[in-house]
């Protein structure tokens, strides 16, 4: 690269940014990929065979590859390949993107050695990564939940058991963290370690369970005397993992918000193809029998599409002009406002379309037969993680007012 001119350097990313975009949407334009990600949804099993497709195109390690810079893939590249990949298989999407949350974090990671072999194998597209950080499914009280750990001579004890592992059916590690027993109270130490799937104590629980995004492998795991030795182990106060910088934050959130616009744009194409086949209403044979146009001609459809075009086409525009100035901003609390009225709006844009394709095609699109069904239910399963719709509109009050306001990601980070 030497002697290279920063604009031919733009180039050859761009180049290779392009090829990668395009290489994912041959791999998941293809019958076979799509059909297993049907068949994945109806088993509610992640597709292993769709996952190991992405790693052998080289895309399970895009965030944290050296090929694409020290940090990995710009989110540019990301927030492309995610919506490509959503667009026909959103459930593997949110697996790899919760994988892409997990590279990441090690990336940030002081070296220990599981990091080590961990990020190094994330990086050649050989392993996958998963994380569960959240309350066990069918539990309601995050004070019952989490890991902790107790130290016993040159080892740490990890015990406890966490849900929402997303991708945990395909990986070989798991990030886990704890608080230590008997540190300080007022900052107790949190341990943060990789599991190996396949060692005595770390349970994988098989039990994803939902109505959408049911091939995300969203599990609960365990640790149950997982002993793993100190010095592969990150030990430090709870308060200096706090610190985090709000365009990272942003990156997992904007992994999620493309997943909502590949969805929102199959949901659209669906119904505009849909409109333009279906002729009348209900049975041409009942004593209520229809106007005889197509329902791409009823005025009301014709509304309810442009509204769906509207947010849809809002909905890209902002998310890619955010994330494009995502490092421009001087001021913390400006880019705070932007970054939660993206996330705003594309939330409003899965709401109005998902809601918009259901009302227009009605109950001959809400069959299993046909792919709404399905798309529908992700998308469903794609906004309720996390952020509340009303939480963000409130936030974004409370910040127009000149009050301090935060950015959080899924996981409330
Ligand atoms: C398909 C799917 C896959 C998932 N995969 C994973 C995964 O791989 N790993 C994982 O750990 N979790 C995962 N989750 C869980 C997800 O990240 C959230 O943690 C979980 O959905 C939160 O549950 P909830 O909707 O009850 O949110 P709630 O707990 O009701 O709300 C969470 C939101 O509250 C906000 N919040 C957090 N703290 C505060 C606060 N102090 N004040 C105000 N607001 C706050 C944050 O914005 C956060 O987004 C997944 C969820 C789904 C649906």
């Amino acid at each position: 690269m030497f002697g290279t001119s920063s604009s031919a350097i733009d180039d050859d990313r761009g180049a290779l940014e392009d090829a990668l975009v395009d290489r994912v949407r041959e791999i998941v334009g293809a019958p076979d990929y799509l059909q297993r990600a049907v068949d994945a949804d109806r088993a509610g099993q992640l597709s292993i065979d769709n996952v190991r497709a992405l790693q052998e195109a080289g895309i399970t390690g895009l965030v944290v590859d050296p090929r694409f810079g020290p940090n990995g893939a710009r989110l540019e590249l990301v927030v492309r390949v995610m919506e490509a990949l959503a667009y026909r298989d959103a459930s593997t999407s949110v697996a790899l993107n919760m994988h892409w949350l997990g590279g990441r974090t090690l990336a940030r990671l002081p070296s220990f050695p599981r990091r080590d072999e961990a990020l190094a194998a994330i990086a050649a597209h050989e392993a996958l990564i998963c994380g569960a950080f959240s309350i066990p499914t069918g539990g309601l009280d995050s004070r019952k939940a989490a890991l902790t750990c107790r130290e016993a001579g040159d080892d740490l004890v990890f015990n406890g058991r966490a849900g929402f592992g997303s991708m945990s059916d395909a990986a070989s590690y798991a990030m886990l963290g704890g608080t230590v027993a008997g540190s300080d109270a007022s900052d107790p130490a949190f341990a943060i370690t990789v599991g190996r799937f396949g060692e005595p104590g770390l349970i994988n629980h098989h039990n994803w369970s939902a109505m959408g995004m049911r091939a995300t492998a969203s599990n609960d795991i365990e640790c149950r005397d997982l002993c793993i030795p100190k010095s592969d182990c990150l030990i430090a106060p709870m308060s200096s993992f706090k610190a985090r910088r709000q365009t990272e934050t942003a990156a997992v959130a904007f992994g999620i918000t493309a997943i909502w616009l590949g969805l929102s744009q199959a949901a659209f194409d669906f119904t505009v193809d849909y409109t333009q086949n279906r002729y009348g209403y209900m049975a041409s044979g009942t004593f209520n029998a229809s106007a005889s146009q197509y329902r791409a001609d009823e005025a009301w459809a014709q509304s309810a599409i442009g509204n769906m075009d509207h947010w849809l086409g809002t909905g890209r525009v902002l998310l890619r002009d955010m994330v494009a100035r995502l490092n421009d901003y001087a001021d913390e609390s400006v880019l705070t406002r932007d970054l939660l009225r993206t996330l705003f709006h594309l939330r409003r844009m899965s709401e109005e379309v998902a809601m918009g394709a259901m009302k227009t095609c009605g109950a001959h699109g809400f069959v299993t037969e046909r792919p709404l069904e399905r798309i529908f239910r992700d998308l469903i399963g794609g906004i309720v993680m996390a952020w509340k719709t009303d939480q963000i509109q409130q936030t974004l009050g409370i910040g127009a007012l000149g009050r301090p306001i935060t950015f959080t990601g899924p996981a409330g980070s």
